[in-house]
């Protein structure tokens, strides 16, 4: 049998169903699911994926059995619809839509009544009764099948569009402002102008044959997938370019007959904050692309629908139902209602802020809709939203005197929570300039409305703020999808892109000013607005607000609880200090998996200058002897605030250069504060001078060259420890020696620190438990683990400096080439950020078999950046660690990424 590329939908049943995402694309295979569940749906069919996987193999040419499938599906379609392609009495539309497995939102192309010429717009007009009509839909044909089959949209966004230019001038002589006030007359002149610009620029006549206007339409939609902004988008979304997108053909439905009829797009829950019942926009007596395009300001559903068309919003309502029990999530949908009934165009499970991911799920366990299990899935928590619940919001005294002191400019659409300031900037172009620039720039993005085109702009800023459009416009899902605080729909805003200026009544903020929009509100104010913590944050960590306050700290604890239930993997964190520590046990850290000691020397670094100064072993011994107390303190405070849970603490691992002064006044100042010449100290720091300190004297190779500073450091962990203890607190130190390559180095190592717990011991006549353990940072500790592990009694894998060793990349100068690395396809993401599972990670699987074939049961952790990162958790638990360690307030996500790769286990 032929391979099957055609499957066709209509009359209540579907060649293909929800499951065949990968073959039909989303979109498609949610109109089959829709069709074989009951809804009206219009009858079309879905070319697969795989046609678009040929097509770009073979030449841009499609498989020989294409065509006899097509015509058999448009042959069922014209008998569902009752129509004809071409009739000249009852003409049949269709319309051609891009779908790839993953929703691209506004990525891709799509053409709207195809199928109309000279003679089936007079069918069209008399089997309608609206002549008006039929012109108006035979006008958007032209202008779209020209921009995205002919290739007249104009490639840069300052170029005008032949077809917008000429709509334009056509209102303005009709001396009208929308498009929906021009007669059906004044349309037909309009289509005539429309097909003269076609013949100037293309040197043909507008195709007639309905068929090639299909094959022109499908042709079109599989070239979009290779267009510029498509593939900026899978980078952005890690889609990878070989899916390929489905083209669907379906028969037109009408929401520009009249005044009864309209367009629109919905959320069953509103996809900001994630409060239950419809959020969405539409647009009466109109057609599809105006509700997003933001040219008419929409209405909302929620508000006016029910009042303008009752049987409609009751039909919308059911089937919203409907749909998100079958889905079992919120779902995103477009509709026509033609004549007062509604018909479905599209569904998909909801893009939506973490706020509203986190309400959502709890919601639906609440609802008996979804279990716990299903709740936690990062399809509908990506672990990292979560971060949204804990970035500051802004101040309520803040706002009011912004507002008291007459800085409230207006108000819009609150589309993205959250708070943002930063400088007005009015074209992505320049955002992304800037941010270049400088990553820490604060930057507003303001604009009429913004397209797909503005993508990099948009991902550059802060917030997104702008002047049309409503909760579904493309600011409005892309910003829900990013996370950034938005406002659309402004109408106040008048903005001047020429001058640069956004004018609200007689205030005018120029480029580069500071504003601040409140996501939550919609309020948009002058200059920068005092902020304050989030409520989880007053809740856990800073106790200005009690949990039963707050409703986004109960579904947050709720959450978190049952994350804990499933996961496997301990979550530890990273801290230096008994605050850091203390907050970290309030996100739920169980222990610290890596304090960094010479973070605890920038309080004293006179002393430990002094102590890298020194000349001969007796001065350095003094210098150290005065650091005793000062880490011995630092250390006790920690042990403290972890309670008894456990902490690693690493020894001395940066160059000693660093800590040296490198200026002349500088150096001159420490001369004179700890009594050495000037020329010494210049002398010094030129002697520990590195070419490449990286790779330099760091790491244990300072407590082996200077035993003095480790044995300093190991009393001072054994006596905090055993005050502690005295105190009656349990305390589990344990000692971490930083890259180790060759098993002789740890035993040097190890040494040195048991000599100074026996003695310590002995001394005060108090024992502890303490267990001595090595980072895993250099290859060779993964290729010598089983070595490493008949000595260490853990391993953290230190995977920043093992990512840098084992790519031979410097993370402190790749920033000169990684994005183009990225932009480029060369590495998939920063491997800084996400671990580089294939080449560092199959690493970390050397290093956890050998060292657990040396030591059954090893304990292993990771406390590199990449530790708080979700996919790189998710790995760590794959390959079996027991912890990750990460900074305190990453800790939350990896508590819940950790338990979405345990729930992943269980399938
Ligand atoms: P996108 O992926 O950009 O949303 P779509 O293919 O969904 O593109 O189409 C864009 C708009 O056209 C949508 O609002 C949709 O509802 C409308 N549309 C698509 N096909 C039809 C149709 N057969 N009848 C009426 N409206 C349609
Ligand atoms: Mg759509
Ligand atoms: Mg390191």
């Amino acid at each position: 049998m032929a391979t099957k590329y055609v499957y066709f939908f209509g009359d209540g049943k579907a060649e293909g169903s929800a499951k065949m995402k990968n073959e039909l694309g989303g979109k498609g295979a949610n109109l089959a699911e829709m069709t074989n569940i009951g809804l009206p749906v219009p009858a079309g069919f879905t070319i697969s994926t795989e046609v678009c996987t040929y097509f770009y193999a073979n030449d841009k040419t499609y498989p020989p059995e294409l065509k006899d499938q097509v015509e058999e599906a448009i042959a069922k379609i014209e008998k569902a619809m009752g129509a004809k392609l071409g009739d000249t009495t009852n003409p049949l539309l269709v319309s051609c839509r891009s779908g790839a497995r993953e929703s691209m939102p506004g990525m891709m192309d799509t053409v709207l009544n195809i199928g109309l010429n000279d003679t089936t717009v007079d069918a069209l007009a008399k089997s309608s009764g609206n002549e008006r009509f039929a012109w108006d839909s035979y006008r958007r044909f032209v202008q779209m099948y020209g921009d995205v089959v002919l290739g007249m949209k104009p490639e840069k966004k300052t170029d005008i569009d032949p077809f917008e230019d000429l709509l334009e001038k056509k209102k303005h002589a009709a001396g009208v402002h929308f498009d929906n006030e021009l007669t059906a007359e004044q349309l037909k002149e309009l289509v005539a102008e429309f097909k003269a610009a076609v013949k100037k620029t293309t040197g043909k006549d507008f195709p007639t044959d309905p068929r090639e206007q299909i094959y022109g339409a499908v042709g079109a939609v599989f070239g979009s997938w290779m267009n510029d902004r498509a593939i900026v988008y899978r980078r952005t979304y890690g889609i990878p370019h070989e899916w390929g997108t489905a083209v669907n053909v379906q028969a037109m439905v009408f929401g520009n007959l009249g005044d009864d009829c309209a367009t629109g797009v919905a959320l069953t829950r509103d996809g900001a904050l994630g409060v239950p019942g419809y959020c969405g926009d539409y647009l009466i007596n109109a057609q599809g692309e105006d509700v997003v395009a933001g040219i008419r300001t929409p209405l909302r559903i929620e508000e006016t629908l029910a009042k303008d068309m009752p049987a409609a919003f009751k039909e919308l309502d059911e089937i919203g139902k409907i749909l998100e029990s079958h889905y079992k999530d919120v779902q995103d949908i477009e509709f026509t209602v033609q004549r007062g009934k509604v018909w479905m165009l599209q569904t998909r499970n909801a893009k939506r802020t973490g706020f509203a991911a986190v309400r959502i799920a709890v919601d639906l366990v609440e609802e008996g809709k979804i279990t716990d299990k299903e709740a936690l899935s990062p399809k509908r928590i990506p672990a990292d939203d979560l971060n949204q619940l804990l970035q500051p919001v802004f101040d309520q005294a803040g706002k009011k005197a912004a507002q008291d002191g007459g800085k409230l400019l207006t108000k819009g659409i609150n589309a993205g929570p959250g708070a943002a300031y930063g400088q007005v900037v009015f074209h992505a172009d320049d955002a992304e300039a800037l941010y270049l620039k400088n990553p820490a720039v604060e930057l507003i993005l303001v604009r009429r409305e913004t397209t797909p085109e503005d993508l990099r702009g948009m991902k550059a800023a802060k917030g997104i703020l702008t002047a049309f459009g409503g909760a579904s416009s493309h600011a409005a899902l892309v910003s829900r999808q990013m996370g950034k605080v938005c406002i659309v729909g402004a109408g106040d805003l008048n903005i001047d892109y020429e001058k640069a200026t956004v004018t609200v009544g007689d205030k005018v903020v120029k480029e580069g000013d500071f504003i601040s929009i409140d996501g939550f509100t919609g309020e948009i104010f002058e200059g920068k607005v005092q902020t304050k913590p989030s409520e989880v944050i007053q809740v856990l960590i800073n106790g200005t607000m009690k949990a039963e306050e707050s409703e986004t700290y109960q579904r947050f604890a709720k959450l978190m609880s049952w994350a804990d239930k499933y996961r496997k993997l301990k979550v530890r964190t990273n801290a230096d200090e008994p605050k850091q520590a203390t907050q970290a046990v309030s996100f739920g850290a169980e222990g610290i998996g890596l304090c960094r000691t010479e973070h605890m020397f920038f309080d004293h670094v006179d002393e430990f200058r002094e102590m890298i100064l020194a000349g001969d072993l007796e001065s350095r011994q003094k210098a150290l002897a005065k650091l005793l107390p000062f880490q011995r303190g630092d250390f006790a405070g920690l042990f403290k605030a972890m309670g008894g849970r456990p902490v690693t603490i690493r020894l001395l691992d940066p160059p000693l250069h660093e800590f040296l002064p490198h200026d002349h006044a500088s150096q001159s100042a420490l001369a004179e504060k700890i009594g050495i010449p000037v020329d010494t100290i210049a002398r010094r720091v030129h002697e520990l001078h590195e070419s490449n300190p990286m790779l330099g004297h760091r790491g244990c190779r300072l407590g082996i060259v200077f035993p003095e500073i480790t044995a300093m450091q190991a009393r001072a962990i054994f006596e905090a420890a055993v005050e502690v203890k005295k105190a009656g607190m349990d305390v589990i130190p344990e000692v971490m020696i930083p890259l180790v390559g060759y098993i002789a180095e740890f035993k040097n190592q190890e040494k040195v620190i048991r000599e100074q717990a026996e003695l310590v011991f002995k001394e005060t006549g108090v024992k502890v438990e303490y267990l001595v353990g090595t980072m895993i940072e250099v290859p060779r500790a993964c290729a010598t683990a089983d070595q490493i592990a008949s000595g260490a009694e853990f391993f953290s894998f230190g995977t920043n400096d093992l990512t840098q060793t084992t790519l031979g990349m410097s993370r402190d100068d790749y920033g000169g080439f990684i994005n183009h690395y990225k932009e480029n396809d060369i590495v998939p993401n920063d491997p800084f950020q996400m671990i580089d599972q294939a080449g560092v990670g199959t690493l970390m699987k050397m290093g956890v078999e050998k060292g657990r074939s040396a030591r059954a049961g090893l304990k292993i952790g990771i406390c590199g950046e990449h530790g708080g990162e979700p996919s790189s958790v998710m790995f760590c638990h794959k390959i079996g660690l027991d912890y990750v360690s990460c900074s305190p307030f990453r800790v939350p996500i990896a508590r819940l990424a950790a338990a979405q790769a345990a729930i992943a286990d269980m399938k």
